[in-house]
């Protein structure tokens, strides 16, 4: 029975996230900030007359336009998913003919790779220099040799934290080979957003979701943003009614109400950069991040230390080494980490 399985798909790695609803959860980038009161309420108050028993606006279009508004553009320049995965699926699946090849940094988000194999594509992997730093040379040297229809630039980089700038992008976008695929799934808590190339780079794609710093990956929406005709082409194969009523309101109201968030961000990167001394103090190497999360090489198995208290973050294997990458929590919430790594490395020195 195997065999009538697509053959990418018998040799697939089945993608898995642990579920975890108690302890600290800082393995998966998101916002552990308390959801805002005011969406609660707005919330609350929508459900009194949700229109749950017709379709959705399978165009989203109040979101779109929230969205737009927040970087000045049309909603005819903004395609939403459900989360930026399906966007970035869709990307594949409207671009790729079989055997056409994408190129994608190393390490960096799973999910380019994943979706490149479904859609018979081949993946041409570019690794980050030693220190995880960007490459924008041997990217190019890429992207000449092979002509990708899709490359992806992680834009500060999940998981090394790194960020490439705007100079070093406009010179891939000048390449004009392929899309330029900017997925800014961490921009807010930095600047440089490859957004301000899009009016003249028509080759560029933007990613964008309301999963980390918005607070909102229980609810599932990312978007594109992209010159029109590129938003119209995209969304020819992008499933109707993907979001789903509730994701549309909760999106929408977040959107028009992103002064809320700022404050979080804020108080996320104080705490990153005190969180990155302190593992510095302990002897661990933390490379420079301008995202929600710290690429961490220890010699102490923090993984397996910090869940003995419930503290749960991400291990990763790379180049026959152990990395971790740590999410960062609210102030709270990273003060008892440092408590508890504290007594447990205490006790092996
Ligand atoms: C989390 C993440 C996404 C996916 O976000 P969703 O919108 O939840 O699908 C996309 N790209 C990167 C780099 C991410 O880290």
């Amino acid at each position: 029975m195997e065999q009538l399985f697509r053959k990418s798909v018998r040799e697939m790695v089945p993608y898995h996230a642990p579920y975890i609803i108690e302890g600290i959860k800082l393995d998966a980038n998101e916002n552990t900030y308390p959801v805002l009161e005011a969406l609660r309420a707005h919330m609350s108050e929508w459900a009194q007359t949700m229109p749950i028993n017709y379709y959705p606006d399978t165009d989203s279009t109040k979101l779109r336009e929230a969205i737009g508004k927040l970087y000045d553009v049309e909603a005819d320049w903004v395609l939403c998913g459900v989360g930026s995965d399906q966007v970035i699926d869709c990307l594949m699946r409207s671009t790729l003919e079989v055997g056409e090849c994408i190129v994608v940094p190393t390490p960096s988000f799973s999910m380019y790779k994943l979706s490149a194999n479904v859609n018979h594509g081949e993946v041409i992997e570019v690794p980050l220099n030693e220190d995880f730093s960007y490459n924008v040379e041997t990217l190019e040297e890429a992207i000449l040799a092979h002509k990708p229809k899709l490359t992806f630039i992680c834009n500060p980089n999940n998981p090394t934290g790194s960020k490439m700038a705007l100079e070093a992008i406009k010179r891939l976008a000048k390449l004009e080979i392929g899309f330029l695929v900017i997925d800014e799934a961490y921009m807010e808590f930095t600047e440089e957003s490859g957004i301000q190339l899009l009016k003249d780079y028509p080759q560029v794609i933007v990613l964008r979701t309301f999963s980390k710093a918005y607070g909102l990956a229980g609810s599932r929406v990312g978007y594109a943003l992209a010159a029109p005709e590129v938003i119209q082409m995209i969304g020819k194969v992008k499933p109707p009614y993907n979001l789903n009523c509730f994701s549309e309101e909760i999106a929408t109201w977040v959107a028009n109400h992103h002064g809320h968030i700022m404050p979080l961000i804020k108080s996320i990167v104080e705490s990153r950069e005190d969180f990155k001394s302190y593992l510095e103090s302990l002897g661990c190497t933390v490379y420079p991040s301008a995202t929600n999360f710290l690429w961490v090489d220890s010699k102490w198995p923090l993984d397996d230390y910090l869940r003995e208290a419930s503290i749960y973050v991400k291990r990763f294997q790379y180049n026959g080494k152990r990395y971790y990458r740590i999410s960062i929590g609210t102030k709270e919430q990273m003060e008892q980490v440092k408590r508890d790594l504290k007594s447990k490395v205490k006790g092996e020195m």
